[in-house]
């Protein structure tokens, strides 16, 4: 031990042993501020979707790692270096497949240092205490690290010390000069360098970049809100594999090929159904046109109208446009969001109805005992986009032997994802053959059409994705309950419980905030979005103000209009960080108060 630095090391090791692996150990006072730091820090990361690897300079015991893990990015390479073999030996035991790499900087050789060769360096808390150095001696210790480093370097490099903007400066700490700092960083990087202090710590963080980030405008606007309001995580490739080899070895791509037939079959035994009754569809818009076309054909001139809700997706409308049929919207019930079946028996507009087409918005499934009996009574034929519906069907298959056809949405961002895809689910048997025959040209089993038909067919390697998420649906229903229970646990702790609906209520891929006004939803998406937390309105403000579908007849959509713009969609993602949960719970709370003097612009 012969420089200042070394007493440091020193220091942190008393710490470890002191606390042993956790922030304390680390000499953070607490975990969640740690994870902010982590966040702060691999933020420039967040856009840099090209498998960048990190090398994570005083690396401790390692937790930066599985903060990254946790995030999902999985795809970064990672470098630990430390000099303490005390942490190194937790982080070893710990991720025993990453690179830990034993190494004083300032005394290694040069080529020593080039392993450390990476995209971006950071270093949490190398630079934030100071012990018993003198302030010159840490400034002669930062800038000598960073100049052996920087070289290395290939897009961006960040580490944060505390802030001299504070009541009082503890002497154990390195509070440094924004001033000296800059023009250090400005000596590195010329003009472009980056400081940052909007996290709410006493500290900022310093980011030099190695050229101007000139990023097109889209890819500016994915760094602004880095969370996206769903992240997707279909099974990795490795669990594909197996299936993908045997789409090679049986050279059938499409047309119900064995990996569809697999799918429907393993989804039929779930969702206790005879084989026949799930069909397989394109997209869960196709799987709503097949199952619109098996039962109640294209509009007629007798019957042009379909009455819809108009709280939904915009699909639902597409699908019924598709067979022909002019959308007719009615207003939902404000608690269920949906339309209610005895509302409707005396509609006007139902004598000249070919269809009617329930919706379970955000996955609540609507009481398909109720429309059978209205199917019967009216005698109308009942289609229902359940696009969202697949864990409400799975929790209470039985519902499914009224015999109303169910569409369901395998897309990307549903729970059962396979990029594009979707279903038909119906007891009838009957039925299942003629949405089979509507999804593929008319045909079955001789080629020739009968009856009205669009080509809605899964393709194989669909089937393939959707075959492997049945594999790890257990696993990805205990990771989705959990991010729900994160949900409901901060929102309790904010006080908000009773504003949010998640899992098992709705659909595992949204938590949905009820904000007491539209103004208010307005603020929180506002702050979340200045936060790097991207939320959304998934129905906008309803079908009657999407541009394609003005002029569509409508009731009275009170309802809609009052709920649309308060139902706000927060960011879900199967991983999603209880962090990051958190912290959205504290904006939300933060942004969302209730003015009522706003009112009057809500309308
Ligand atoms: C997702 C969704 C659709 C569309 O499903 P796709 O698979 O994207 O075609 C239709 N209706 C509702 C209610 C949805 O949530």
């Amino acid at each position: 031990m012969n420089r200042p630095d070394d007493r440091l090391l020193t220091y942190y090791d008393s710490q470890l042993e002191r606390h042993g692996d956790n922030a304390q150990g680390a000499a953070w006072p607490n975990e969640a501020d740690r994870q902010r730091r982590f966040e702060v820090l691999t933020d420039v990361l967040r856009a840099d979707m090209g498998s960048p690897l990190v090398c994570d300079l005083g690396c401790g015991t390692g937790e930066l790692l599985r903060f990254l893990r946790e995030q999902g990015r999985g795809d970064i390479g990672y470098i630990g270096v430390d000099r303490s073999e005390l942490a190194l030996s937790h982080a070893r035991n710990k991720f025993p497949d990453a690179r830990w790499i034993g190494l004083d900087v300032l005394s290694a050789s040069e080529a020593e240092l080039d392993v450390l060769e990476c995209d971006h360096l950071v270093a949490n808390g190398l630079f934030t205490v100071r012990h018993d150095l003198s302030h010159e001696a840490m400034w002669e210790f930062l800038g000598a690290v960073l100049a052996r480093l920087w070289p290395r370097v290939r897009r961006s490099l960040a580490f944060n010390v505390m802030s001299p903007v504070v009541d009082w400066e503890r002497d154990d700490l390195f509070h440094a000069s924004h001033d000296r700092m800059a023009r250090l960083l400005h000596g590195l990087a010329g003009r472009h360098v980056q400081m940052r202090a909007d996290y709410g710590l006493y500290e900022y963080t310093c980011i030099a970049l190695r050229r101007a980030p000139a990023l097109p405008v889209s890819a500016a606007s994915t760094m602004s809100t880095s969370v996206p309001a769903y992240r997707p995580r279909l099974p990795d490739s490795g669990q594909v594999l197996p299936y993908l080899r045997r789409i090679d070895a049986s050279r059938i791509y499409s047309n119900h090929g064995p990996l569809v037939g697999e799918l429907e079959a393993r989804l039929a035994a779930r969702l206790r159904l005879e084989q026949g009754r799930v069909i397989c569809a394109g997209s869960g818009t196709a799987a709503l046109v097949g199952a619109i076309l098996a039962t109640a054909g294209r509009a007629t001139e007798e019957r042009p109208y379909a009455l819809c809700p108009a709280y939904t997706f915009v699909g639902t409308a597409v699908a019924l446009q598709q067979c022909g049929y002019v959308p007719w919207l009615v207003d939902v019930e404000s608690r269920a969001w949906q339309m209610q079946p005895s509302a409707l028996l005396a509609h006007p507009a139902l004598p000249r109805c070919g269809v009617v087409l329930p919706v379970a918005p955000y996955g609540r499934m609507p009481p398909l005992g109720e429309w059978a009996r209205f199917r019967r009574r009216t005698g109308v034929p009942v289609v229902v986009d359940g696009a969202a519906a697949i864990e409400a069907l799975l929790a209470a298959p039985e519902a499914l032997a009224e015999g109303v056809p169910v569409a369901l949405s395998f897309h990307a961002t549903k729970a059962l994802p396979t990029g594009e895809g979707g279903a038909v689910v119906t007891s009838d048997d009957a039925l299942g053959l003629a949405a089979f025959r509507a999804l593929n040209f008319g045909f079955f089993m001789t080629r020739e059409s009968r009856g009205p038909s669009i080509n809605g067919k899964m393709p194989e390697h669909a089937a393939a994705l959707g075959l492997a998420g049945l594999d790890t649906w257990e696993d990805h229903h205990v990771a989705v309950q959990s991010v729900a229970a994160a949900y409901r646990e901060a929102f309790a702790a904010a006080g908000l419980g009773e504003r949010l609906h998640t899992a098992p209520d709705i659909a595992s891929h949204y938590a949905i905030f009820d904000a007491p006004s539209a103004s208010s939803s307005a603020r929180v998406a506002a702050a979340l979005a200045g936060a790097g937390y991207e939320s959304r309105f998934w129905y906008g403000r309803g079908l009657q103000a999407q541009p394609a579908l003005a002029g569509v007849p409508a009731d009275e959509l009170k309802v809609t209009e009052a709920i649309a713009p308060r139902l706000l969609g927060l960011p879900v993602a199967p991983d999603l960080d209880p962090a990051a949960i958190r912290r959205v719970a504290d904006i939300v709370r933060d942004a969302h108060v209730h003015r009522p003097d706003e009112e009057r612009g809500d309308a």
